[in-house]
């Protein structure tokens, strides 16, 4: 089973690690795909370009042989979407069970996503706790609707729901965007390589589009 861990990553922090480590080690998922998203036009665009997201993401990863840097979203045309990830996923991993891991502040906007109905057809969904953020009653409704047990989770192909328990930590994107907007250090917040890229980037963001390496 491969997790696919979509995310603005603007920048990727240690919450986004350690969700992708326990959610592996839960499932004995065989690597994680990190993929950072594109931000089409007309949206906010975030502080750090696409380039440098993916250098960030990339870095982040390198130790973990199970973690996996994913530009796929990144070299499509247009908006990120996570159904069209999906199909990808299972056009260029078609032997893989996926798993799309979300923590509980994207679980409970699930309903907002494009197609978000068709979601459970490419794939299961792994929920994980998340400092701030309680499960709202219309994701509870979903998850009830789709809970799988561990046993029939690992068997099945796709359209299970599990909810995984994982270590709190209260990290945001945000908060490490104030904080390097105000001056103050990140670290501990992110993987120690990155605290000199970002201090570096940070000041002077290049919003220029992504384009693939030759
Ligand atoms: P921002 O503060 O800019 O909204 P973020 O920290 O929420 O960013 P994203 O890139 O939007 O990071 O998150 C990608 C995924 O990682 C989402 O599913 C989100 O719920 C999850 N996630 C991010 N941080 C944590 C955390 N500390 N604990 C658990 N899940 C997290």
């Amino acid at each position: 089973m491969l997790g696919i861990l979509g995310g603005t990553f603007d920048p990727i922090h240690l919450g986004h690690l350690r969700l992708a480590e326990e959610v592996r080690e839960a499932l004995s998922l065989d690597r994680v795909h990190f993929v950072p998203a594109a931000v089409p036009p007309h949206r906010p665009q975030p502080a750090l370009s696409a380039e440098v997201r993916l250098e960030l993401v990339r870095a982040a990863v390198a130790e973990n042989p199970q973690f996996v840097l994913d530009d796929r979203e990144l070299r499509r045309q247009g908006a990120s979407y996570t159904i069209d990830t999906l199909q990808d996923f299972h056009a260029t991993h078609p032997d893989h069970h996926r798993v799309l891991i979300l923590g509980m502040d994207a679980f409970n906007g699930l309903k907002q996503w494009h197609r978000w109905s068709e979601l459970l057809e490419w794939a299961h969904i792994a929920v994980a706790t998340r400092p701030g953020a309680p499960l709202a009653d219309a994701a509870a409704q979903l998850l009830d609707d789709h809970a799988l047990p561990l046993e029939q989770f690992r068997r099945q192909r796709g359209g299970g729901i599990i909810r995984i328990e994982i270590t709190r930590l209260d990290i945001s994107a945000t908060a490490i965007r104030a904080a390097l907007d105000a001056g103050r250090s990140v670290r501990y917040l992110v993987p120690e390589c990155l605290l000199n890229p970002l201090n570096r980037h940070y000041s002077a963001p290049k919003k220029s589009q992504y384009k693939k390496p030759r």
